[in-house]
C-alpha cells in the first residue's frame, strides 16, 4: 500500500517573497492534512545532507547554496497516495513546463528556484520526514 504521507518545503524562494500562507492553502485545499511542521534555515551543510542524491548533479552546489539562503518551512502532509497526489499539485520541476494553476506555475520563477520541494518516492518521503521531524513531532488525528 502507498504511504499516507509526503515530505514539503516550501523553499528560500517562496518563503522570502511571501507565498507561505498561499502555498499552505493550497495544500489543505487539494486536501493534505498537515501533521508535522516547522520553520528552519538550513546550514549549507544539512543543505548539502538532504540533497544528497543529488551530489553528482552539475547544479548541485547551486542547489544547496540556494536552499541555505534562508528560511524555508518543512512539513509532513498527510492525504491517500500522497507522493504522487502532492507531485501533481505542485508541477513540474521547471515552473515554465507545469500545468497551469500547480504550486510551481504559480509561485516558481526558474528551474532552481521553484517553490517547493516534494518527495519523488514513499522511500524518500519516510527518509525526509525523518531528517526534519523526531517521532515526537508527527501528530495524529
Ligand atoms: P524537488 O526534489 O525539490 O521536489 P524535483 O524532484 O522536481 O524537485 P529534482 O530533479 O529532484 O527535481 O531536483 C531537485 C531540485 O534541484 C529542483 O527542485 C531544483 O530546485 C533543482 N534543479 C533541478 N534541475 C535543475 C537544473 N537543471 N538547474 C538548476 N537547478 C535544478
Ligand atoms: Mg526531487
Amino acid at each position: 500500500m502507498a504511504n499516507s504521507f509526503t515530505l514539503t518545503i516550501i523553499k528560500p524562494d517562496a518563503v522570502a517573497a511571501g507565498h507561505i500562507g498561499n502555498i499552505l492553502q493550497m495544500i489543505c485545499q487539494a486536501g493534505f492534512r498537515i501533521v508535522a511542521m516547522k520553520m528552519v534555515h538550513m546550514s549549507e551543510s544539512e543543505a548539502g545532507r538532504f540533497y544528497a542524491v543529488h551530489r553528482e548533479r552539475p547544479f548541485y552546489r547551486d542547489l544547496v547554496r540556494f536552499m541555505s539562503s534562508g528560511p524555508v518551512v518543512a512539513a509532513i502532509i498527510d492525504a491517500e497516495n500522497a507522493v504522487e497526489r502532492f507531485r501533481q499539485l505542485i508541477g513540474a520541476t521547471n515552473p515554465e513546463q507545469a500545468a497551469e494553476g500547480t504550486v510551481r506555475r504559480l509561485y516558481g520563477t526558474s528551474v532552481e528556484r521553484n517553490a517547493v520541494h516534494g518527495s519523488d518516492s514513499d522511500a524518500n518521503a519516510v527518509t525526509e520526514a525523518a531528517f526534519f521531524f523526531s517521532e515526537l513531532e508527527r501528530f495524529t488525528y
